[in-house]
């Protein structure tokens, strides 16, 4: 099943048995296996891929014209012809990842293994889905030239922004979401500029995605990602998949409420989350204690120089991100919370060290193997990675879910 959204075209996680078994989704399997398993020959790729050795040797061929495959030398068996053996090329593709906020577009591109091999954070003049599409254009062509790939091996780019996606009351939060974007379909616009295939997904579910195939959530299979990016967002994976809600907008923890009577959002709630442990909301804090601060480093040089100003946002921050916490956990059963994003990580440290998480949550048991909130690994690039890493798994694996 299928939706048509503002994303553009919403995969489920519903994978057809044998109907799914079509070229492309056994060109998955034979990747995968041959990634997971190198190097190996043409029959023992089919054995354990269920295939036939003509199938495979079908697809090892287009696999080897586009880059993905190299031949690496013969094995000797106890008897028979020595196999041809494969291995994975990891150079042989890349994706690009572009992170958009209303303020910059960071690009990250990274090879078959997620590694990095280029990035940029550039500026963009407004919010404007016009303008956007000439930042991504330009950054994504410079980031092809910069790391020196050719055109015909760029697998596609992951759009990653802030939600919320499609009309709804979010949509005029002020601040934090693209603004004019509700009616246009994001993913059509984006893959037409710039010629090749596009996802479109929101920020945190993106880091999370990131924390999973490169960082500190590596073998986690359920688990939440409490996204510091303009405003705050909350990636969900649960038993290995993306939960994404109807619209995509499953996550919009910002405007939680963790205090009654609280302060007044541009949403119209009082008390939202995003009022008190935003970066936005610390930068306000900061302001109406007469500290004038620019950049997201500023923080840290604060806290570095023990700002009073900073330090009680830190404890009131703490404090409301506790109650978010337990609620996450209540609702979802995470193996743990990770806090990351566009924040300096000496503040994120911060922050996890006020912690006070409430006792009465399900992730609070004597059996846990790790700490009930991490650190997120990847720093301000974590988002852009994710989206690339999202094109980078739907050409080399072989379920349409992200993991698996
Ligand atoms: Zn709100």
């Amino acid at each position: 099943m299928m939706t048509e959204t503002a994303m553009g075209k919403r995969q489920t996680s519903i994978i057809g048995g044998n109907a799914g078994r079509n070229r492309s989704h056994n060109r998955r399997v034979v990747l995968d296996f041959v990634r997971a398993n190198e190097p190996a020959g043409r029959a023992e790729i089919a054995r354990s891929c269920g295939l036939s050795v003509q199938a495979v040797s079908n697809i090892i061929e287009s696999l080897e014209r586009e880059g993905l495959l190299l031949a690496a030398g013969h094995r000797v068996g106890a008897r028979g012809k020595p196999a041809l053996q494969y291995r994975f090329d990891p150079d042989g593709a890349f994706s690009v990842g572009v992170e958009l906020r209303p303020d910059i577009a960071i690009c990250a591109l990274i090879n078959l293994s997620g590694e990095m091999i280029f990035s940029e954070q550039t500026d963009l003049a407004d919010a404007s889905l016009s303008c956007a599409i000439e930042a991504v254009d330009k950054v994504v062509n410079r980031a092809i030239r910069a790391s020196g790939r050719a055109q015909k091996n760029w697998l596609g780019t992951g759009i990653v922004m802030p939600g919320p996606f499609g009309m709804s009351e979010l949509s005029f939060a002020g601040g934090t979401a693209l603004p004019g974007w509700e009616h246009v379909n994001i993913r059509r616009a984006f893959s037409e500029a710039l010629g090749c295939e596009v996802i479109v997904e929101n920020d945190a579910t993106a880091a999370a995605i990131s924390e999973r195939v490169s960082g500190v959530a590596r073998g986690l299979d359920s688990f939440c990602f409490i996204y510091f990016g303009t405003g705050l967002g909350l990636g969900v994976i649960s038993g290995g998949h993306v939960q994404g809600g109807v619209m995509g907008n499953a996550g919009e923890i910002g405007h939680i409420i963790t205090a009654s009577e609280g302060l007044p959002c541009a949403c119209g709630n009082h008390g939202c989350l995003e009022m008190y442990a935003s970066r936005t909301s610390a930068l306000h804090f900061l302001e109406k204690n007469g500290v004038e601060v620019g950049s997201g480093d500023d923080l840290s040089q604060l806290l570095a120089q023990n700002s009073e100003a900073l330090l009680n946002w830190l404890d009131s921050a703490a404090e409301h991100l506790s109650r978010a916490i337990g609620m996450v956990e209540n609702l979802f059963d995470p193996e743990a919370v990770i806090l990351g994003g566009a924040m300096p990580d000496t503040i994120i440290e911060a922050l996890i060290a006020r912690l006070n998480l409430p006792r009465g949550s399900v992730a609070n048991r004597k059996d846990r193997a790790i700490d009930r909130v991490l650190q997120g690994s990847s720093g301000r690039f974590t988002a852009a990675m994710g989206g690339a890493a999202m094109i980078v798994h739907q050409t080399i694996t072989p379920s349409i879910t992200v993991f698996n």
